[in-house]
């Protein structure tokens, strides 16, 4: 049994919340994350097996007090072993929370075998409810897919359904309220992120950016919003009610207001490199750990270490932000 630590950073913060990729690779191409082309993907002997992947949740969930854990990507649905991953992971602790962040093609026919294997529920990406947009936004034409898998993962059980919204400047930003109106109607719990300089192509403009702000705005002309009683904490969204609840809308003001101070999460990518933060620099390789024949407390080491460098913010705001070097597909969002 190896000695019980927590992964603590030097301004006080635990990290609890695990996003663990399984893949760099996706099925869409979404503007704002990846060129037309894709990307160079990371080469197979690189990415991590379902059993090293097993045994780094092990670690984090036995020795270092995970108590969530979310796998994504890349489209984590493009992983063959996803299901028996999900299933081990389950197999840890009745506890945890088990979710996974995906744009859903595929999803109408794993759901009913995610909710056997032991996950919760699913965060699903959807930016547009209009067929053209969607093909428009993601150079793909899979609307339908997209909200059959919505579907079936509701009918599964995988409850909340939350759907992740970004909006585009005269692109999707108009469609704030029908988005809302939809999500109300199905009850998918529906939340806008701000757009994050994270793109692989670097073509994030501040001032193109939908602000918190004016989605609030934009979504308070056809509904009340009134803020819900849960208090924010580590929760990124600022969650509202609407029409006075008991359906919830929320907005993530990543880059306009922060929340890197009740930040509880930390990041494993698909080649099992540790970054503490989604803007980190500088990650830390437990893949050469584990292929080296480290014990489980000499990874649980080196985890405690990787966390300990965490800056207190993501810095977006300052003048001398730097964009990391991989992007959000590659660290896993
Ligand atoms: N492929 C899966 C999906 O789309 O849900 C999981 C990975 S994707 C990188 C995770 C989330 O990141 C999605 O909700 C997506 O909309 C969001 N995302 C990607 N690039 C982003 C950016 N530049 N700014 C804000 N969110 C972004
Ligand atoms: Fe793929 Fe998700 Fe990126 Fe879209 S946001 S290209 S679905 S990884």
């Amino acid at each position: 049994m190896s000695e019980q630590r927590v992964l603590a950073d030097a301004y006080g913060r635990v990290a609890t919340d695990l996003r663990v990729s399984l893949t760099d690779r996706c099925n869409l191409r979404c503007s704002y994350c990846m060129p037309a082309e894709g990307l160079d993907w990371l080469p197979h002997p690189e990415v991590l097996t379902d059993d090293e992947v097993v045994r780094l949740i092990t670690v984090g969930v036995r020795s270092l007090g995970v108590r969530d854990v979310r796998f994504t990507g890349g489209e984590p649905l493009i992983r063959r072993g996803l299901v028996d991953i999900v299933r081990r992971t389950r197999e840890l602790d009745p506890g945890l929370e088990l979710s996974v962040t995906t744009n859903g093609l595929g999803l109408e026919r794993m759901a009913g075998a995610l909710a056997e294997a032991g996950l919760d529920r699913v965060n699903l990406s959807l930016d547009t409810l209009d067929p053209k947009q969607f093909a428009t936004i993601t150079r793909r034409d899979r609307l339908d897919d997209v909200l059959r898998g919505a579907k079936a993962a509701h009918e599964a059980g995988l409850t909340p359904v939350k759907v992740n919204a970004v909006l585009l400047r005269g692109v999707n930003d108009a469609e704030a309220c029908g988005l809302l109106a939809w999500a109300v109607a199905h009850e998918y719990q529906l939340r806008f992120i701000e757009q994050m300089p994270l793109d692989a192509q670097h073509d994030w403009h501040r001032e193109q950016m939908v602000t918190a702000e004016e989605i609030f705005e934009r979504l308070s002309r056809e509904f009340s919003l009134s803020p819900a009683s849960e208090p924010r904490g580590s929760a990124p969204a600022e969650l509202f009610l609407v029409n006075g609840g008991p359906a919830v809308v929320g907005v993530i003001a990543s880059v306009t207001r922060p929340f890197c101070g009740d930040c509880d999460r930390v990041r494993i990518t698909a080649d099992g490199q540790v970054r503490n933060c989604l803007f980190a620099r500088e990650e830390s390789d437990l893949r050469a750990a584990l292929r080296g024949g480290a014990s489980d407390d000499e990874i649980a080491q080196r985890w405690v270490a990787a966390m300990a460098t965490k800056l207190p913010g993501h810095g977006i705001n300052d003048p001398t932000f730097l964009q990391p070097d991989r992007p959000m597909s590659a660290i896993g969002g």
